[in-house]
This record gives C-alpha cells, structure tokens and sequence, in this order.
C-alpha cells in the first residue's frame, strides 16, 4: 500500500465467488467495482453484478488473471484507484503489488516488501521463530542437492515434510516416512514447485502425523492497529486442502487461542503487516507450531464474519484507503460458533477430479443464519479452466452441534443438477454425521486415512 489515497473505483483482479464477494462490499460501500474477465467467465455473477466489466484476456489464466500488463491496463482504463486481488491468482505476488504501485494504483494488501517477507515460507518461519514463536524443526532456508538433503534429514529427523517456499493451496508438498523415499520425494517436491509456482526452492520440515489446523485472523491498518480476530479450524482436508473450516472450533482449550493470538498481532506487528491476513498454526493439545502466512483474504473468512459481526472484505478496502481500524480488540467478541463447506464440483467417484458441465438446476439453501457465496446459478456452464469451488456454505449457531445440525439441513436444501456436474455435498453430509467429527476428534489426515471407507 503506498499511502492514503482517495478510492472511488475497485478493479477486481479475480473471478467466481470472490471476485463476486468483493463487488458486494463495494456496493455497500458506495464504491464503483470493476470486474477483469477471462473469455469463459464473460456469463458469470460477478461480471453481471458489477458497475463495470472488462475482458482481460483468453480462458489460460498465465494470459488473463495471472498476467499483470492486462490487470493494470484494465484498471487504469477503467478508472480504478485500487486493485483487489482476492485469493489466489497474483494475491501474493510481490511484484505484482509493485506494478500495481508503479501505475498509482494502491493494492489492496500487505506492502510488496511485506509480502515477499512472508508469503516465502521459509522466510515467515525464519521471523517468526526470531520473535520467540515455536516452529517445528526444519531447515533454516532452502535446501538444494542430495547430499544436503540427507544430512539435513538426518538432523531433523522422520518422518518430515518436503515443502516448497514458494508453496500454497496445498500443493506440491510431500510427506516422507522412510530414509528410501527421502530423495525421490524431494525431486518431487521441486518438479512441482516449479511447476506450479515456477521456484523450485523447498525446504524440509518435520511431520506432525496428529495434527489440528489452528489460525488466526487479524487486521491491521496504516496507523499501528493489529488486532485479532479469533481462530479458525480448518483440520478437515484432503490431500493438504481443506474442506471444512470453522470457529472457534472443537477443542482449543482458551489458553491456547490466547497464545496463538498473541503470536499472530505479534507476527504482524513485526513485519509491520497491513490490511487482513492469517497466520497459521499446527496444534497438539496444547503445544502449537507457527507454518505459514496467508497476505491475502482467505477462502474460509467468512465463518469469522458470521462469528464476529466483522466485514472483513470493507475493512480491507478501508484500510487501503489509509483508513484506521474503527473498533478496538475489546470490541471483538466472537458469538456462539459458525462453520463452512466448500461445495465443490468434483467427481467423487472418479478420485474427485473436477468436474464441469451446465448448471441445470442450482437452488441455494436458504432459511435463518444460512449464507452462501456463490458465483454460479442456473443456466450457468462450469467451466473445468479454474478451481472447482462451486459454493461456501456458512451456517451460524449458538455453539457447535446447532451449527452443524443447521448446515446438513442447508446442504440437504441445495439442489444442483446438470449433465456431468457432480459435488462434494456427499461427502460433506457424511462428515456431519460422522461420530469423530461431531465429537471434534478429526486431524487433518483424518479424511485421507479414510479413503476407500465409504465417504
Ligand atoms: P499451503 O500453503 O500449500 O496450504 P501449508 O504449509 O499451509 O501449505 O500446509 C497445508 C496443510 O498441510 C496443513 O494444514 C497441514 O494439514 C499440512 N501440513 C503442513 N505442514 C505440516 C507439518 N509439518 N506436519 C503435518 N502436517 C503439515
């Protein structure tokens, strides 16, 4: 962010919910938003909803959402003053917030040098154990080449977790158990970080096989604010995604969400963070291990919404503004207990590889603190060029089994037809009634422990 600056237009640099999301909190703010497009979504809500669209380039995101020439032409010409980049995409790419700032445009997030702090991985870890913030043990940066490989396992010790720096959304990461598979898996690890984020650089990390997902939501703004605002669990995954997030979540004993807490405000305010980020954890009953930041709006930030009162979508756009946070951390208080689904479109008898197809019929439940943010409806073709995330449910209750019981009843009202197009809302059913996971036993293997078993 390079300092206040009178917005009036928001160019969305993102599609699909999001991007849909965003052009929400515009509108209620008075703003003018600004959808780019990609030739497949010209159909999609956000395009619709928005004041104005421009198409930024072909379906191939390297020449549409992920190519910055195109963003910044569009929002220049489109009269923009800020850019939103949503998650994904250039959400954490420093030097896209540099462009952005080259071209007077203010984005809307941490500052590139912020970013590139602690969007690298081994970078965040690097500050965050400095500041007194138990991490698990790892490498002190990349490692590179067999020989270091080895004898950094050795230090570290089995089973580990070879990760790329670059890394996000779950990819690329692999898990070794035994001293054989160390070196084919960390050429793995590079093979697809290079693939995905073009930085093969990875780095190791001991494995924690019984974990939760625990992390913090904060929001700080130009003027020395950093609050928090509570945690998330996200233990449910497959294969290192989540699935299912919520807050406060099932088992995190008081005294453990007060120190995460302390270490996220303390984190941010080291880094001298601005605008809304998370800093996520990994928690063993009460021990806690920091593993990485997020710059950017999460997926899941909507069960701190429900829980909070707090939108968090305004505050970031107030906040690139130069605004100051307008309440303090005892304002926030955090009321009964929200959860969310990620419906996606994806073939659960095909390993639950995306699947696409038009939306023939696609009616959203509805009924008392039920919110779902979706980009799709009737009529509307999903397209297999982007992720598979078709909808967020989000349902509040006064504690945890009321939240629960409200979203089976929501998913069991959603009704998505359409040749091809199938869902993960079975699998979600299934996990609601699942004895564990209503008991809040699940760790973040536990959906992939499970494979084969009938969900
Ligand atoms: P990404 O940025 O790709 O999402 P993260 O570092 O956030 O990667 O890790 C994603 C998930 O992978 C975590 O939520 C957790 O389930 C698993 N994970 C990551 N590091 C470890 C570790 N050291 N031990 C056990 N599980 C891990």
């Amino acid at each position: 962010m390079s300092g206040p600056r009178a917005i009036d237009t928001v160019f969305i640099a993102n599609r699909g919910e999001i991007a849909l999301r965003v052009v929400r909190a515009c509108r209620e703010m008075g703003l003018r938003s600004v959808v780019g497009y990609s030739v497949p979504d010209a159909d999609t809500a956000a395009v619709r909803a928005a004041d104005t669209a421009v198409r930024i380039g072909p379906a191939d995101g390297r020449r549409s959402y992920l190519y910055p020439p195109a963003l910044i032409e569009a929002a220049l010409g489109a009269g923009a003053q800020a850019v939103h980049p949503g998650y994904g995409f250039l959400s954490e790419v420093p030097e896209f917030a540099e462009i952005c700032a080259e071209n007077g445009l203010v984005f809307v997030g941490p500052a590139p040098g912020v970013m590139a702090e602690l969007g690298d991985k081994v970078g965040a870890r690097r500050m965050m154990a400095g500041i007194g913030v138990p991490v698990l043990p790892g490498t002190d940066g990349p490692v590179a080449g067999d020989r270091a490989v080895l004898a950094e396992a050795e230090r570290i010790g089995l089973p580990l977790i070879v990760k790329a720096a670059a890394g996000g959304g779950g990819r690329g990461m692999q898990v070794v158990t035994d001293r054989d598979s160390l070196l084919s898996g960390y050429r793995a690890a590079r093979v697809s970080a290079r693939e995905y984020f073009g930085d093969d650089r990875v780095y190791l990390e001991r494995y924690l096989e019984q974990v939760r997902h625990v992390e913090v939501q904060i929001l700080a703004d130009g003027h020395g604010n950093v609050l928090h605002l509570g945690a998330r669990d996200c233990s449910l995954q497959r294969r290192h995604q989540k699935l299912v997030e919520e807050t406060p979540g099932p088992a995190l004993p008081a005294e453990v969400l007060g120190k995460l807490a302390e270490y996220a405000v303390r984190g941010a305010q080291t880094a001298g963070y601005t605008g809304a980020g998370t800093f996520e954890f990994l928690v063993v009953g009460t021990e806690v291990a920091f593993i990485e930041t997020n710059c950017r709006i999460q997926v899941e930030h909507p069960v701190t919404e429900m829980a909070t009162g707090v939108d968090l979508v305004r505050e970031q756009l107030r906040i690139a503004a130069g605004e100051p946070i307008t309440f303090q951390q005892a304002d926030v208080e955090p009321r009964g207990a929200a959860v969310e689904c990620r419906v996606n479109a994806e073939d659960p008898d095909r390993g639950f590889v995306p699947s696409a197809g038009r939306l023939d019929e696609f009616v959203p439940p509805g009924g008392p603190f039920v919110r779902v943010d979706t980009h799709a409806y009737p009529g509307w073709t999903v397209t297999p060029h982007y992720d598979s995330l078709l909808a967020k449910v989000i349902t509040w209750g006064a504690d945890r089994d009321q939240a629960l019981d409200r979203m089976d009843r929501a998913l069991g009202e959603f009704r998505i037809s359409g040749a091809g197009v199938r869902t993960t809302i079975p699998l979600l059913r299934g996990l609601l009634q699942d004895p564990r996971f209503r008991a809040g036993e699940c760790t973040t293997s536990y959906l992939d422990g499970r494979d084969g078993a009938g969900l």
